[in-house]
């Protein structure tokens, strides 16, 4: 394998890497690509035939198009091959999320099965745990479901009531509760769910068969979209959970319930990508279409700038989605060698990327927020029929903001995750501020004569984390350990830490492909666009933030440093934007 240079979660707010150390998906190998065509071929032939009829809440039809996806070994994809799966790295089972992104109501069932309802069991199910469940949901034989949420504890996962006690023999938990929200509840046959046993303070988790005894599933929620995915709350009355069926230790349920949302929410950033491809092709292809005063509408200026909007944001997240892929894979196989046990050692590197997981979640559903909102308008008309795709594509989009953990809870993630990991040492993020704090005044945006394009960039992004230090180490010395209730202040850092790592995986992305293509116009265009924008993004959060602790005397001092390292230089930012759109318009679909 090769060896390339990965960081630890968070460390790129003060270290760098080389567009060497990134992959990137223009270098997925042909297994990959057939995988992911195989997936593609699926949803052509079993998924968009059906969609109407699997919105009309048939629980069948949802049912038998999983299994038909078993069948063809789409839901093996994660799980090791001594498990009946085929074992592949992080990078494919991202490319398998993306593509099955596409999918709609589809794709939420499918990812709710074989990542949330699968892989607690793989990861942290003993031998024959994952003999007698894994192997079988691997092939579709099982379908499963996974059940954390209830009425009253939603973002306060570990708050929940369902109760776990022992039978008098020993012999089960009787397990008595209730869960809302379940994806797959209408057909799951294997539930994992947590519950505290006794009085415990945290979470265990169970594997629940629903045809055991007590197990009630109520009907399917209304919802506003995914109307094809079933959701259901599940009752659980004196159901007799076998001990055997304990997952990982007792009170080790909260522990798993958040190592798997990190697996969800890097497995979102993935999906949304296939879903806002699909947008994207619609939109441009009813652009093409679409004749007013004499003209495709493609033609305007102002549906260009949607379009290339639209591919810049994708262009961009799609970067940092394969990048973090890649370290997780490279960090899996470390693990792997020094543990032995392949489940654990994935969970463990997934976890580890905490941060990544909560940017990749919030980027990615924002950003297909805002790629199925402008593809609704530049249908018009014809965006807000139930007969187009953009129709369902703008109504299912929604949830992606709301479920893995709100996109609030993974902003304050973002922020707090990577701030404890630099106060536990992890890498010097107060050290480095320190160092800019000592230098303040004479902190300029460093520019050097006769620089390329690539160092320009680079050294923008440099500035824009110097900012980021910079707010972090004031609101520190300001709120102390308060910083984590002054949730404005803990936003604006996320979303400058965000923007950043999206930005600066773009930018590794394009030097990249220029040391392997040369210089392509639009690549620069879309790096370029961004990183105007993100320029003033940066400035706005950061000012925000430093009006909000610094004090009267060092408010001058740190603005004054603000401005001066969120300068760029002025680019043709319409002109870029109509290379990026007629380069779609040409194509009639994405192909960058
Ligand atoms: C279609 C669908 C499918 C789902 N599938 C599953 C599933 O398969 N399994 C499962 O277990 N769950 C599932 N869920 C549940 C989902 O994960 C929760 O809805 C989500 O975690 C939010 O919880 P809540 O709805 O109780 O909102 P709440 O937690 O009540 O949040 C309400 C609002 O308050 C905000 N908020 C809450 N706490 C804070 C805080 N500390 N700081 C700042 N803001 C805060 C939230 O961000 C949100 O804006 C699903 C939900 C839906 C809608």
């Amino acid at each position: 394998m090769e060896t390339r240079k990965t960081l630890k979660s968070g460390e790129f707010l003060v270290s760098e890497v080389e567009p060497g150390d990134v992959f990137i998906p223009e270098e997925f190998n042909e297994e990959q690509r057939m995988i992911a065509q195989t997936c593609k071929d699926f949803l052509d032939a079993e998924v968009y035939p059906n969609l109407e009829a699997v919105e009309k809440s048939d629980r069948q039809l949802m049912k038998s198009m999983l299994k038909k996806s078993g069948e063809l070994g789409m839901m093996g994809i994660s799980v090791p091959e001594e498990y009946g799966g085929f074992g592949q790295s992080f990078v494919t089972q991202m490319l398998v999320a993306e593509t099955t992104g596409a999918g709609y109501s589809f794709s939420v069932a499918y990812m709710a099965h074989c990542g949330i309802g699968t892989l607690p069991i793989l990861y942290y199910g003993n031998e024959d745990q994952r003999q007698r469940y894994v192997t079988r949901l691997a092939t579709g034989e099982l379908i499963g479901a996974y059940c954390l949420t209830e009425p009253g504890a939603g973002s306060d996962a570990n708050s929940g009531k369902t109760n776990a006690r022992l039978s008098e023999d020993g012999k089960h938990y009787i397990l008595n509760g209730q869960k809302m929200w379940i994806t797959n509840a209408g057909f799951a046959d294997t539930l994992v769910v947590f519950a505290k046993i006794d009085n415990d303070r945290v979470l265990s988790a169970f594997i629940v068969e629903s045809s055991y005894p007590g197990v009630v599933i109520g009907p399917d929620e209304h919802k506003m979209g995914i109307r094809g995915s079933s959701t259901a709350q599940i009752y659980f009355n004196d159901v007799m959970v076998p001990v055997e069926n304990l997952l990982g230790k007792r009170g080790e349920g909260f522990r798993i319930a958040l190592s798997i949302l990190h697996m969800g929410r890097l497995k979102l950033g993935a999906n949304v990508l296939g879903a806002a491809k699909k947008a994207i092709n619609d939109s441009v292809g009813y652009a093409n279409e679409r004749k007013q005063f004499g003209m495709f509408i493609s033609a305007f200026g102002a549906i260009k700038y949607k379009l290339a909007e639209q591919v810049i944001r994708l262009f961009a997240s799609e970067s940092a989605v394969y990048r973090v892929s890649n370290d997780i894979d490279s960090l899996m196989e470390k693990l792997k060698t020094d543990c032995g046990d392949k489940g654990r050692a994935s969970i463990e590197a997934i976890s580890h990327y905490a941060v990544e997981a909560a940017i990749l979640k919030v980027v990615g559903s924002e950003m297909l927020d805002f790629v199925a909102d402008e593809a609704v308008q530049i249908h018009g008309g014809m965006g807000y029929s139930a007969e187009m795709d953009v129709e369902r594509g703008y109504r299912d989009s929604r949830i992606n903001r709301i479920f893995e953990g709100t996109n609030e809870i993974n902003r304050l993630l973002v922020s707090d995750t990577a701030m404890k990991r630099a106060m536990k040492g992890e890498f010097d993020l107060f050290g480095e501020a320190e160092k800019l704090n000592a230098e303040l005044e004479k902190l300029s945006d460093g520019k050097q004569e006769g620089e390329s394009y690539m160092e320009e960039k680079m050294r923008y992004i440099r500035n824009f984390k110097k900012i980021i230090l910079l707010c972090i180490d004031g609101a520190m010395k300001q709120f102390g350990k308060g910083l984590v209730n002054e949730q404005e202040v803990m936003n604006n850092i996320a979303e400058m830490m965000m923007e950043l790592y999206i930005s600066e995986s773009l930018a590794l992305r394009v030097a990249k492909l220029e040391s392997v293509r040369g210089v392509q116009t639009v690549y620069r265009d879309i790096l370029d666009v961004s990183i105007y924008d993100l320029s003033d993004r940066i400035r706005k959060s950061a000012s925000d933030a430093v009006n909000s602790f610094a004090s009267e005397e060092a408010l001058p001092k740190l603005s004054g440093a603000v401005e001066r390292l969120a300068k760029v230089r002025g680019v043709n930012i319409k002109e870029a934007r109509r290379r990026i759109a007629n380069r779609l318009i040409e194509d009639q679909a994405y192909k960058f």
